[in-house]
């Protein structure tokens, strides 16, 4: 294997979800987080001499050591439910949809009762419109899920360095809420293994230009595993909105153990890497024996879905730092939606982060 690559972990079931676009204030568009993704990422692997391996099966009882199972539940049997009902025919909405939402404030004080009605439980779960179910998400969805896993396993069996080429990605997936293109949270899943498989603590490092409210969520009260995060400032308008803010620092034990470095939109590779190195030096501090990367390169500058600007040498010598930290390393894709730059991008971040590695 040449010092410049690692095992990298990819499926073909990731074409299996096709989100039929997204609805978003209302109107169905094409929606940017695409099939063509994963395989433009697996192309850019194999011309680069990536080693290309499959994921193993993994029960959904894997899943739920990070999700409400009635979550991994209704996500396996949404869409069956929706097509019963009939919605694709009358009034003609091909994918799971959401209408209403329980929101806090409504039903707060009472018991939470199931909506009878298929269109009503497509709220129940997601916070937002745009993350549409087919027959094949689910499928898909769990494919992603054994990717970061095996990913994990691997790492865990002695090899310093895992990419798992996850698609649909996961780091806007919480504990009991789906939503922002994701359905299971890959990184929290491949963090939550190598805990289980004996790591004391475990750094999580998200570069994608989006909050992972997500990840966040799942880890904000434990100390075990940190959560650091450098995204589009959510206070000047960007996804998830709701959340990301730097004053979000964990609660209980987990006090201290989130990080959140929001930048402001335009920032380019200088803010964003002085924002990369917090995180590094964050992941040292907890004394984390394992790194998972949330690497989404969704910041890039002429991505569709961010405002970042960050160059392709940027996303480098962030790499570089990471490799710096000197830690066995699962990265998991997220993000990154300009189809032309995509697996350049990823192939290069890799790279750049095995070059520092093959020289320990
Ligand atoms: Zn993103």
């Amino acid at each position: 294997m040449p010092s410049s690559t690692f095992p990298a972990v990819w499926t073909e079931q990731h074409r299996l979800h096709d989100p039929g676009g997204e609805v978003w204030v209302g109107v169905r568009i094409p929606g940017t987080e695409v099939v063509a993704r994963g395989d433009l990422i697996r192309a850019a692997l194999a011309s680069a001499g990536f080693e290309i391996v499959p994921p193993t099966a993994h029960p959904a009882s894997s899943l739920e050591r990070v999700h409400e199972q009635a979550m991994v539940d209704y996500l396996r049997t949404a869409y069956e439910d929706w097509a019963a009902a009939g919605y694709p025919e009358e009034p003609g909405q091909d994918r799971v949809c959401p209408y209403i939402f329980p929101l806090p404030q409504a039903v707060a004080d009472r018991p939470f009762r199931l909506p009878a009605a298929p269109s009503a439980r497509a709220g129940v779960y997601t916070t937002d419109t745009t993350t549409l179910i087919g027959p094949g998400t689910y499928a898909a969805a769990a494919a992603a899920a054994d990717c970061a896993l095996t990913a994990a396993e691997m790492l865990r069996a002695g090899a310093p360095a895992v990419y798992a080429a996850c698609r649909p990605p996961g780091h806007h997936a919480g504990r009991s809420f789906f939503g922002g293109s994701c359905y299971l949270n890959n990184a929290a899943l491949a963090a939550q293994a190598l805990r289980d498989g004996g790591t004391d603590r475990v750094a999580v490092i998200d570069l994608d230009a989006h909050h992972g409210n997500g990840t966040q969520d799942i880890f904000y009260d434990r100390a075990d595993v940190l959560y650091g995060s450098v995204h589009v400032d959510p206070g000047a308008g960007w996804f998830p909105h709701f959340c990301g803010y730097a004053d979000e620092t964990g609660r209980g034990p987990g006090e201290g153990a989130n990080c959140n470095r929001p930048v402001t939109p335009g920032c380019g590779d200088g803010p964003w890497l002085a924002a990369v190195d917090d995180l590094c030096a964050a992941a040292a501090t907890h004394r984390a024996g394992a790194l998972v990367v949330s690497l989404g390169v969704d910041g890039a500058a002429g991505d569709p879905e961010s405002p970042l600007g960050i160059s392709p040498d940027g996303f480098r010598r962030a790499a570089e730092a990471l490799a710096g930290l000197d830690l066995p390393t699962v990265f998991v894709q997220e993000g990154g939606y300009d189809l032309d730059r995509l697996g350049g991008l990823v192939v290069g971040t890799l790279q750049a982060f095995a070059a520092v590695g093959g020289s320990r």
